[in-house]
């Protein structure tokens, strides 16, 4: 896989932790939530359409906690797949979090994610991977005949993608693709947790990563139902406005703090002018509008809770990044590349 890689220096060359010796040339991580009727086939066919490719490849499922036998599963499995690793994570600590055991684990200069229910389809991966190859740092897919329930999630998807695209800059058809391909350097340092591994294309545009998308299958669920409901809508929201500004506050905290006083200022003062000019232009009194003072606590209330709500995400962040503490914690890793990178968490 080097020798087609290109020659021009990437970004994360100048990464921290680049230097780390990967031996193998791609990692597919799994997340894998009570998802055992799908496994087998899921396994066979990462292989088969693996098998083509001379690529030095692993696949690592991390079991987040599943209730539904898959841990038992997995475990017999890697017995009988010589490229299958499984990271039993102690408890379910959600999709992003399993994702970031199965970064740490993976071995492979490339990683690729994708869905453990057989939405994505293994038959796209090297292509992804191909496509990566051209010269980029992260590929993300794009379910152009997206298989899911049109009002509850096409819709509220549709809706965060543009938002997603508008807040970030960075105009991608589907963020919530699972199928993304990623040179390993890029993930391995970010700090996930929440829904974020779904913002991975707007964090690696922030470090200047290379970034593009290419359409991918999709298919409707086989088996099971859907880890998520409406309530992910709701986190995936707060996660953008997070996102939107670190971006900035980052960089310029004064330009978002300094937004929003500007214009609560500009506002009373204005309120204010009207006030007076009520009582003193017109002569009338002004002790008996309360809608209006309303309006005025209501919106600094606003204001002042944002921008809390705003501190308290650095501070979170500050938090973890300063505790070095992983967000899950791993029961065991099973199958045969049993060397992990680094320290178990
Ligand atoms: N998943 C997980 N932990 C969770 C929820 C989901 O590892 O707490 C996995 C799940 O097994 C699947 C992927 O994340 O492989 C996506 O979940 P799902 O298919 O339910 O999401 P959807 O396709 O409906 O968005
Ligand atoms: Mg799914």
């Amino acid at each position: 896989m080097d020798s087609s890689l290109p020659s021009v220096p990437t970004f994360v060359e100048t990464l921290p932790g680049a230097t780390e010796v990967r031996s193998l040339d791609l990692s597919v991580v799994v997340p894998i939530y009570n998802e055992v009727e799908s496994l087998p086939q899921l396994v066979d066919a990462i292989a088969i359409a693996l098998k083509e490719t001379a690529w030095r490849y692993e696949i690592i499922c991390v079991d987040d906690g599943s209730r539904d036998g898959s841990t038992d599963l997995l475990r017999k499995m890697v017995q009988t797949h010589p490229n299958l690793r499984a990271v039993l994570l102690r408890r379910n600590y959600g999709q992003t979090a399993a994702m970031a055991a199965g970064f740490h684990f993976s071995q492979g200069e490339v990683i690729v994610t994708l869905d453990g229910d057989l939405q994505n389809d293994p038959r796209d991966i090297p292509m992804v991977v191909e496509k990566l190859q051209e010269g980029y740092d992260l590929v993300s897919g794009w379910r152009k005949e997206r298989q899911d329930a049109p009002l509850t999630r096409l819709l509220p998807s549709k809706m965060a993608n543009a938002l997603i695209g508008w807040v970030t800059g960075v105009r991608l058809h589907d963020y919530g693709c699972s199928l993304k391909a990623y040179r390993a350097e890029l993930v391995m340092d970010m700090n996930l947790y929440g829904e974020l591994h779904r913002f991975l294309p707007a964090l690696a545009f922030i470090e200047g990563a290379r970034i593009t998308e290419v359409p991918v299958r999709h298919h409707a669920r086989q088996f099971g139902e859907s880890k998520y409901g409406l309530g992910r809508t709701f986190r995936v929201v707060m996660d953008l406005f997070t996102i939107a500004f670190i971006k900035k506050f980052l960089t310029r905290p004064m330009h978002v703090f300094g937004l929003f006083g500007l214009i609560s200022m500009v506002l009373g003062i204005a309120l204010g002018g009207y006030l007076s000019f009520l009582k003193l232009g017109l002569g009338q009194s002004i002790g008996d509008r309360p809608l209006l003072i309303l309006a005025v606590v209501l919106f600094l209330t606003g204001v002042q809770l944002l921008s809390l709500g705003l501190m308290a995400e650095i501070a979170m962040r500050t938090y973890h990044e300063s505790q070095g503490r992983p967000i899950y914690r791993v029961r065991e890793v099973v199958g045969q590349s049993s060397s992990a990178r680094s320290p178990s968490p």
